[in-house]
């Protein structure tokens, strides 16, 4: 079968979104490429983010490859599908050029793991994948055919008569054992971005990489429970082979998607031996003082380190199960800076923490070089526990409603928003015509 795979031409005028704009690999339509390919079907895999290529010449490229399924990712790349921006407009759009050039049209991504019957309606997609999409998007290539969700689990679609059909849960990969993806020359030369770099200039092409999926904590806030969720860990033989082809084409720098990098020494030990930099998001909790040293004497030169709240009562309230308090939280995250050039403690703005105490905080660990944002507020994604709590499981409306109490509830935004954001109806006025 012929299967075309589209990272669509990214926008965020007007989102909430908070995530890097920068293009990144799309890891998810990479292990998907190489399980369909070593099944025996041909695949055309297009970032029009990275190849800068817009919505409508993507959809004459696909249209030109005549393929059976086309595949759109909703969110920028899996590094993004926990803080996805709400909206569909790009892949609509993608979907509104295509015109049904592309066969059987599949989306993956947050929205439709979470709320498939919106996500379908808005897209006017004929199916969506539940969940982690490499396994899934296979499976339907071997099943074949417009009927092939009904064989597949995982998916969903809308009948003629307007009925949504639900096929199964959201689907969690095996991933282990995914193979070392093989990015084309041209690609690995466009991706100058070293994602969430701060220490130095780009002195080569950066690329992402992802050692391991999922995280055993559950924080209110964090939208992982359709997808990303289960902690499994990458074989080291097959992500050292990625990492050792990604050197060889001139990558100084790799960024981890992880949710949580975790420590795991014959990793650290494999990559102090290789000359690359790298960056990560963990919790500091989980890292004593000598796995930190080796750390930085594998090369990284930026953690991302998830603190959120500076009380016991703030972190519980988040469910962060965090288990040491903050005075060893602050030591810990001093302890990285010193083998580590760019060290950031995340904070979440919580009712429990004391606004002179947060400041007074970030200027303590800012002294020591450790930088600690503006504590921002939570948009409650529909993936999360915090949405859950609030409203109960997501229906046709979720995003809508999270959208709405977040512009409604907030009056300042994270410090890279410049522009007030729009309500979802407007930011998706074109979608589902
Ligand atoms: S530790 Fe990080 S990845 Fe894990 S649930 Fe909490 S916020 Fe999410």
């Amino acid at each position: 079968m012929k299967i075309a795979l589209v990272n669509p031409p990214w926008t965020f005028d007007g989102s909430i979104y908070f995530g890097c704009r920068e293009p990144h690999l799309p890891l998810e339509l990479g292990y998907t490429r190489a399980m369909l390919e070593a099944a025996g079907h041909e695949v055309l895999l297009i970032d029009a983010h990275l190849q800068a290529i817009d919505s409508a010449d993507a959809a004459a490229l696909v249209a030109d490859f005549s393929p059976a399924m086309t595949v759109v990712t909703t969110a920028p790349t899996y590094l993004f599908w926990r803080c996805a921006q709400p909206e569909l407009r790009v892949p609509a759009a993608f979907i509104r050029d295509l015109n049904r050039r592309g066969g059987l049209v599949v989306a993956v991504g947050p929205h439709g793991s979470t709320t498939p019957g919106p996500t379908l309606r808005k897209l006017k997609a004929d199916a969506v994948v539940m969940g982690e999409c490499e396994e899934v998007v296979a499976a339907l290539a071997d099943a074949g055919g417009r009927s092939a969700m009904t064989r597949v689990a995982a998916t969903a679609w809308i009948d003629r008569d307007g009925t949504l059909r639900v096929n199964g849960t959201g689907h969690a990969s095996r991933f282990t054992d995914l193979p070392p993806l093989a990015w084309p020359d041209d690609w690995v030369r466009r991706h100058r971005h070293h994602h969430h770099r701060f220490d130095a200039a780009p002195d080569g092409p950066g690329a992402e990489v992802e050692a391991s999926r999922g995280c055993p904590y559950a924080c209110t806030f964090c939208a992982k429970l359709d997808f990303r969720d289960r902690y499994r860990r990458r074989d080291l033989n097959l992500l050292l082979a990625e990492i050792d082809r990604l050197i060889a084409q001139g990558v100084t720098y790799l960024y981890f998607i992880d949710e949580i990098f975790l420590p795991q020494k014959p990793l650290l030990e494999a990559l102090v031996a290789r000359d690359i930099r790298f960056g990560i998001q963990t919790r500091i909790d989980l890292w004593k003082p000598d796995m930190l040293a080796l750390l930085g004497r594998a090369g990284c030169v930026s953690i991302e380190a998830g603190v959120e709240s500076l009380t016991v009562a703030g972190r519980a309230a988040l469910d962060k199960r965090c288990r040491i308090g903050t005075d060893e939280l602050t030591r810990l995250l001093i302890t990285a800076r010193e083998h580590v050039p760019f060290v950031q403690a995340n904070l979440i703005g919580t009712p429990e923490d004391d606004p002179a105490e947060v400041s007074a905080w970030r200027d303590l660990v800012q002294g020591q070089g450790v930088w600690a944002n503006d504590p921002v507020p939570l948009y409650p994604y529909p993936a999360s526990p915090q949405y859950r709590q609030m409203w109960g499981l997501p229906d046709d409306h979720a995003w809508e409603r999270a959208h709405d109490h977040y512009l409604a509830a907030f009056d300042r935004f994270s410090d890279i928003q410049d522009e007030r954001p729009v309500a979802l109806a407007r930011l998706e006025a074109a979608c589902g015509r």
